[in-house]
């Protein structure tokens, strides 16, 4: 990635893993941690990290954030990781008993802690295209990560662009479709979709910032970031 600073960043540093992300992206972009309307004011776009979505919901509330947030998603991009891909739905389910806040944005429909009670966290070695060396595989961090239950955009909506999934076969035994045969896990499930973009919209169902490797940071600056400020 390049050494010039073209665009300005911002992280919604309320709550989880937001040091890390500032981290993946030092020298690269300038970064400002999002506590307050004014500090949103300042960004070309926004990364929400991955925590607890409630949590952050909660905390941007009283923040008066969730609103302006609201309104920056119409204009400018952003990328959800775990917790903020849940943000980023449009419909979640599994969600916090009494309901949870959404943000919306991304014509997606998740399960909360999708991948079951008994296997909360894996890893597992992505392979994918659209990043720069792509015969290397990204290492994917799932913890408690939701599931891609359906995409539903509308006539209107920019169209959805599959960036990753996870190989059929290495999907968490609770959500194998076809049993027992896991060769037969049909590919093109939702479920196996972990990284997608629509429009300037980035989500990763994973944890891109918990690795040393900044190809996912380097690809929302260049694909949905850098464009949308020509
Ligand atoms: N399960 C968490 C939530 O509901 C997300 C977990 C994460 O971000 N690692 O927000």
């Amino acid at each position: 990635m390049q050494g010039r600073k073209e665009a300005t960043i911002g992280i919604l540093a309320l709550q989880g893993a937001f040091a890390e992300h500032q981290i993946a992206l030092q020298n690269k972009v300038d970064i400002v941690l999002v506590r307050t309307v004014e500090d949103l004011e300042k960004c070309d776009a926004l990364i929400i990290p991955g925590g607890e979505s409630t949590t952050i919901a909660l905390l941007a509330r009283l923040a008066g954030l969730l609103e302006p947030l609201r309104t920056f998603l119409k204009k400018k991009p952003v990328w959800g990781t775990c917790a903020g891909a849940i943000l980023l739905s449009q419909a979640v389910e599994n969600a916090k008993k009494g309901g949870q806040e959404l943000l919306g944005g991304f014509s997606v429909t998740t399960a909360r802690n999708g991948w079951g009670s008994q296997i909360e966290s894996f890893e597992a070695p992505l392979l994918v295209d659209g990043l720069r060396d792509p015969n290397r595989s990204f290492m994917g961090v799932f913890i408690r990560a939701p599931v891609v239950l359906s995409l539903n955009p509308s006539p209107h909506d920019s169209p959805i662009e599959i960036v990753a999934r996870l190989p059929a076969g290495l999907l968490p035994q609770s959500q194998r479709v076809v049993m027992p045969d896991e060769d037969d896990t049909d590919p093109r499930d939702p479920k196996t979709i972990v990284a997608m973009r629509q429009g300037n919209h980035f989500l990763t169902t994973f944890h891109p910032e918990l690795t040393k490797d900044d190809r996912f940071h380097e690809y929302f600056v260049q694909k949905c970031v850098l464009p949308s400020l020509k």
